[in-house]
């Protein structure tokens, strides 16, 4: 828990956001500035600032993400279609929000290489 993370107050509701999935590990609400017609941040709600600080005990963590991301694109209807995960991590990749979280983007052909 950092008392200036953003995303802590998310999970806490001290911060409004349009939330889309909650259980006891982790929480799945709309990008404020979404990039795709479906924009969704999937966070785990213990505070882990970085995706290079996953360890073995709570790896589990992103296997979840992962699960929640694509049940919620199923329901989104595009499974077929096909969407993004994506993981920021540090200052290169633009990471703004140092409490992790899996950008689900989808809806739109997506470009590749990123920018
Ligand atoms: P990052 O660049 O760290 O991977 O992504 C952070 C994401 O958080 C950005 O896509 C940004 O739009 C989103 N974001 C920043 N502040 C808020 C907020 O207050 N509420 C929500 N729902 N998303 C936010
Ligand atoms: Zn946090």
């Amino acid at each position: 828990m950092a008392d200036d993370c953003l995303f802590c107050k998310i999970r806490d509701k001290k911060i409004k956001s349009d939330i889309i999935y909650e259980d006891e590990e982790l929480l799945a609400f709309k990008d404020i500035n979404s990039q795709a017609p479906l924009h969704v941040l999937i966070i785990p709600r213990k505070h882990i600032e970085k995706i290079s600080d996953v360890d073995e005990k709570n790896s589990y963590l992103i296997g979840k993400m992962i699960i929640v991301a694509g049940k919620i694109a199923k329901d989104a209807g595009v499974q077929e279609s096909g969407y993004r995960l994506v993981f920021n991590c540090g200052p290169d990749a633009g990471q703004v929000i140092f409490h992790i979280h899996l950008h689900l983007l989808g809806g739109r052909k997506l470009g590749w290489p990123p920018g």
